[in-house]
Parts: structure tokens; C-alpha cells; sequence
């Protein structure tokens, strides 16, 4: 498969689950959705459509999204997202999307040391993950992915 057409089914893929995670509906929990990767900012301007009312609180080394989806400065976190993820710990998020995956397999390696942990920490119990890496954590409950999305290709999960 090309770069290209694999970066088609990875953006495909995100908005079936965002799309999906919207239809699941989120807990009753405080409406706070993390976007770890903020990026170009595509995702978060479809979880802003998508999620109206809930607070998006984004993550990412340093900013390069559109003027158009980027966040208010009190709901940006910038730094290396190992070193400020911790600052959502206890938040008791009702969603969190991440998005930082690469194409370096040793990166990925090194991230998936201390991404599910943050996730878990961070996340409401009853609580959703989708995630491109995958989160082995036995507090993150893997969940069905929504039809035409192939396994590995994303990841999705609920907080016990
Ligand atoms: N979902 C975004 C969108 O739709 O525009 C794209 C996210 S992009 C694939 C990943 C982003 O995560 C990049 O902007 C990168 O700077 C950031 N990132 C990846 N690993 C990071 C880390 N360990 N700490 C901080 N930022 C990180």
C-alpha cells in the first residue's frame, strides 16, 4: 500500500471513529475531551463539531494548527506531551483521542511506554479512548471497532 493511500485510511478511520464514539455517546461525566496531538488541528475541529458544549483540552509539542482550529490559549498544553500529560491526571475526561503515532517504529515503541497510563489516569471511569497507537492497560477495555476499519488500524476502549 502507498504512503498515500495509507494516509487516506488513517484520516478515514479517525472520522469513523469520531463519528462512531459521537453515536456511542459519552458517559455522564464532565463533557472535558483530551485531543493528544493537536497537529494541523482537523481533529479537533471535528470533535468541536461533533462534541458541542463538551471543553477540548489539546496537547502537542508545539503549535502548527490552522488559525481556524486552534484552541483558546487556557485549553493548549504545550511541551512534550510525556512531560505535561500528567497535568490531566484525575481529570476524569469523558474522551480521549490520541493521535501520535509516526512512522518510526522505535518512537512508537517509546510512546507506548507511558501513553496507556496517562490515558487511563486521565479518563472518567465508563470513559472512551480512541487511540492510532494501541494502549495495553488492564483499566482500558478494548471495544469493537465500527464496521470497515481494519483491526490495528485504530484503537478503541473504555475506561473500567
Ligand atoms: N490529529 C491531528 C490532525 O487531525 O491535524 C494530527 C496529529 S499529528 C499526526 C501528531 C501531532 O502530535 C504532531 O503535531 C506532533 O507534534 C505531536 N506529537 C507527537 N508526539 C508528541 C510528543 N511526544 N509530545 C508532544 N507532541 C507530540
Amino acid at each position: 500500500m502507498s504512503r498515500l493511500d495509507s494516509f487516506i485510511h488513517r484520516v478515514q478511520a479517525q472520522r469513523d471513529i469520531l463519528n462512531h464514539v459521537r453515536d456511542l455517546g459519552l458517559p455522564h461525566a464532565n463533557g472535558l475531551i483530551l485531543e493528544i496531538g493537536l497537529g494541523n488541528g482537523r481533529t479537533y475541529d471535528h470533535l468541536r463539531e461533533n462534541f458541542p458544549g463538551c471543553r477540548i483540552l489539546a496537547f502537542d509539542r508545539a503549535l502548527g494548527a490552522h488559525p481556524a482550529s486552534t484552541p483558546a490559549p487556557g485549553d493548549l498544553v504545550l511541551g512534550e506531551i510525556r512531560d505535561t500529560i500528567g497535568q490531566a491526571a484525575g481529570a476524569g475526561a469523558a474522551f480521549v483521542h490520541a493521535d501520535i503515532g509516526t512512522a518510526y517504529p522505535e518512537v512508537d515503541a517509546d510512546t507506548i511506554t507511558w501513553l496507556p497510563q496517562a490515558v487511563a489516569d486521565a479518563l472518567a471511569p465508563g470513559g472512551i479512548a480512541a487511540s492510532g497507537l494501541p494502549l495495553a492497560h488492564e483499566a482500558l477495555a478494548p471495544l469493537p471497532l465500527p464496521d470497515g476499519i481494519r483491526p490495528g488500524r485504530y484503537h478503541l476502549y473504555r475506561r473500567r
